[in-house]
């Protein structure tokens, strides 16, 4: 059975396929016409859920769609559903404003926070969510990864997302926690 994947990104795809593709799922990217929506919701969930239901409108298939971020504690749940957006410019740009916003804090708990929206084959939706926590370092480590990873320090590995093995990542992460979530939601309905 196909899923559209609501997103172009090949790394997602594949950690999808890998965790999906046991329950006789194929998983396929969304073609590249399809509109993007505005993704003007108010949390991880509402956001996922727009592009999951707008990537089922345009293809006529089940979807999956996830929303992600970084949520840091003395800021409020900063930057949170506005990771991406942080500010113009690059990840690095990112984690610069990040390190400043954060200089005169000592509470430095974080987390990583997915949403995984779906819409099944009947038109049923449902949403999961993993979460990751950890400490915002005040240096980057590590060339790993990508977004925020230097900075995320995990202490059960006493080292950032950007200095573990994706495998290792991808086993503790966030998205991982979410999409075997979600593996069991469809275990149960499909
Ligand atoms: P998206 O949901 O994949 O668009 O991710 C939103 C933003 O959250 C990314 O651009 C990153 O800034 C941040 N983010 C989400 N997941 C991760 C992660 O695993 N590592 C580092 N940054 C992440």
């Amino acid at each position: 059975m196909q899923f559209v994947l609501a997103s172009h990104n090949k790394k997602k795809m594949a950690e999808m396929a890998a965790i999906l593709g046991g329950l006789g799922i194929e998983v396929v990217p969304l073609p590249e016409n399809a509109p993007e929506p505005e993704e003007n919701g108010a949390t991880f969930e509402e956001n996922a859920m727009i592009k999951a239901k707008s990537a089922a409108a345009f293809t006529s298939l089940p979807a999956i769609a996830d929303d992600s971020g970084l949520c840091v504690d003395a800021l409020g749940g900063a930057p949170g559903i506005y990771s991406a957006r942080y500010c113009e410019g690059t990840d690095r740009d990112r984690n610069t404003l990040l390190l400043k916003n954060m200089s005169d804090q000592e509470d430095r708990a974080c987390r990583f926070v997915c949403a995984i929206a779906c819409i099944l084959p009947g038109g049923e939706a449902l949403t999961v969510r993993g979460e990751c926590e950890g400490e915002l370092l005040r240096e980057s480590h590590g060339e790993g990864g990508f977004g925020y990873d230097p900075l995320f320090y995990v202490p059960e590995y006493a080292c950032t997302f950007g200095e573990l093995p994706p495998e290792t990542k991808n086993r503790i992460s966030h998205r991982g926690r979410a999409l075997r979530k979600l593996r069991e939601e469809l275990e149960a309905r499909l």
